[in-house]
């Protein structure tokens, strides 16, 4: 355990159970309703509150304990194993959501709200992605700059998480349209409730239900400078860093499922009598179960390492390269157990309710991942890009 950490060892431990039986209990039976509403009730906030779901995660300064990256993820492994749309409510409440303010938001906007991140009374939720564009230098939200020296936003954003329960929009907006790279971006912070902000609802998503996606639409929406993020022409870099995290964020949560899928495989696997044998004792059998497993430690191994380089020192050089390698390790770990999961529980695993555990949604949950925060194909467009910058080979430190 990390040393400065407020909890101990101990308390560590129980938390992780804590939040594993909250996952598998509590959550999934209100996860039942959500799947027919879309939306979390009130009662699913309440026990996130409780059980120190906004807390966990957070520096002592802002209420937290101090915890270091692997930790965290250790947390996120934990919740992952529940309902997909509550694992992305609280992947992104740990990570970007006070992430972003805390490393590129200015003295004055932080000192209003960082310490309102231990209780939910702030939320961030985070918009780049466009209908009309691509990501990067291809958006076309805009924010230039008035005669009074605020920035008039003007624009829409797509597919966006968590708009039903955040009070402020992490916004990357083109401020340089004359710059043709990505140095046209700058990010802000924008409050929810400015004039000219505006929710465009969109249909029920295939998982991950209750997570609040919409889309965003900005009409002269006017942002004082002290929501600038970073500096003009900085907005790119600061997406590009934050994802990096979040994306390990993705791969544990993948991590998460995975495991469980696991676990409730070999259950049934032992319990399945053909032909007067368990299923579990066929080679066929045994061998889905090594690929499972062989992904799954794989996986394990690489978001540890990631945690370990993050923790000595966050601006490391692989950040981003191994942050990429995570992910998209972790989308065919995922996609390998979850076949793997409805082969060896055959029809009853494409039922809803099936007593191992919740595998038809936990099927549907987990395909989000290919698309959350960046497509496979920008995972290896980030990887090689790296890899052809460095030379090939990266160096690794043990101690
Ligand atoms: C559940 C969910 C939650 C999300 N939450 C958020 C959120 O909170 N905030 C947010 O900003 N976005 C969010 N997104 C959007 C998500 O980040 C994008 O869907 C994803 O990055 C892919 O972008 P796109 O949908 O615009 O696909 P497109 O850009 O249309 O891409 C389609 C395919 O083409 C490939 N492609 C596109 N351009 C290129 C290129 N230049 N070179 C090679 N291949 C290319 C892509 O990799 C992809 O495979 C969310 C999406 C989902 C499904």
């Amino acid at each position: 355990m990390n040393p400065n950490a407020k909890i101990t060892d101990e308390q560590f431990e129980a938390y992780l159970k804590q939040i594993r039986e909250l996952a598998e209990g509590p959550f999934e039976e209100i996860q039942k309703e959500v799947e027919v509403t879309n939306t979390f009730p009130e009662e699913f906030y309440e026990l996130a509150k409780k059980n120190d779901l906004y807390r966990f995660y957070l520096p002592s300064e802002y209420g937290g304990w101090d915890l270091d990256e692997l930790e965290i993820l250790r947390v996120q492994e934990e919740f992952s194993r529940g309902p997909g749309g509550m694992r992305m409510h609280l992947h992104h409440a740990a990570d970007m959501n006070w992430r972003i303010l805390d490393d590129y938001g200015t003295d004055e906007v932080k000192a209003e709200l960082m310490d309102k991140f231990q209780d939910k009374t702030v939320y961030c939720n985070f918009a780049i992605t466009e209908q009309t564009g691509g990501t990067g230098a291809d958006l076309h939200t805009t924010a230039i700059k008035n005669a009074d020296g605020n920035y008039v936003l003007n624009g829409e954003k797509w597919l966006i998480s968590h708009t039903d329960c955040s009070d402020y929009t992490y916004v990357i907006a083109v401020t340089n349209p004359d710059d043709d790279k990505d140095t046209r971006l700058s990010g802000f912070l924008v409050p929810n409730n400015a004039p000219g902000f505006e929710i465009v609802p969109m249909p029920h998503m295939m998982g991950c239900r209750g997570a609040g996606h919409a889309g965003l639409k900005f009409t002269n929406l006017v942002l004082e400078p002290k929501y600038l993020l970073g500096k003009e022409g900085q907005g790119m870099e600061i997406a590009i860093h934050s994802l990096s995290v979040s994306r390990v964020h993705i791969a544990m949560s993948n991590l998460g499922m995975a495991q469980r899928m696991l676990e409730i495989s070999l259950k049934r696997a032992n319990d399945r009598i053909t032909f007067g044998k368990p299923i579990a004792s066929r080679q066929m059998i045994k061998a889905k179960i090594a690929d499972m497993q062989k992904m799954i430690h794989v996986l394990r191994c690489a978001i540890y390492d990631f945690a370990r380089d993050f923790n000595k020192d966050p601006h490391n050089e692989y950040v981003t390269e191994k942050a990429a390698i995570c992910k998209l390790f972790s989308i065919d770990t995922v996609k390998l157990v979850s076949d793997e999961m409805l082969e060896i529980f055959g029809g009853d695993g494409y039922f809803e309710d099936c007593p191992y555990g919740p595998t038809e949604r936990l099927y549907r949950d987990c395909r989000a991942m290919w698309l959350e925060e960046g497509a496979p194909c920008v995972q290896r467009i980030t990887i090689a890009r790296e890899c052809q910058n460095h030379g090939g080979k990266i160096e690794y430190t043990f101690d």
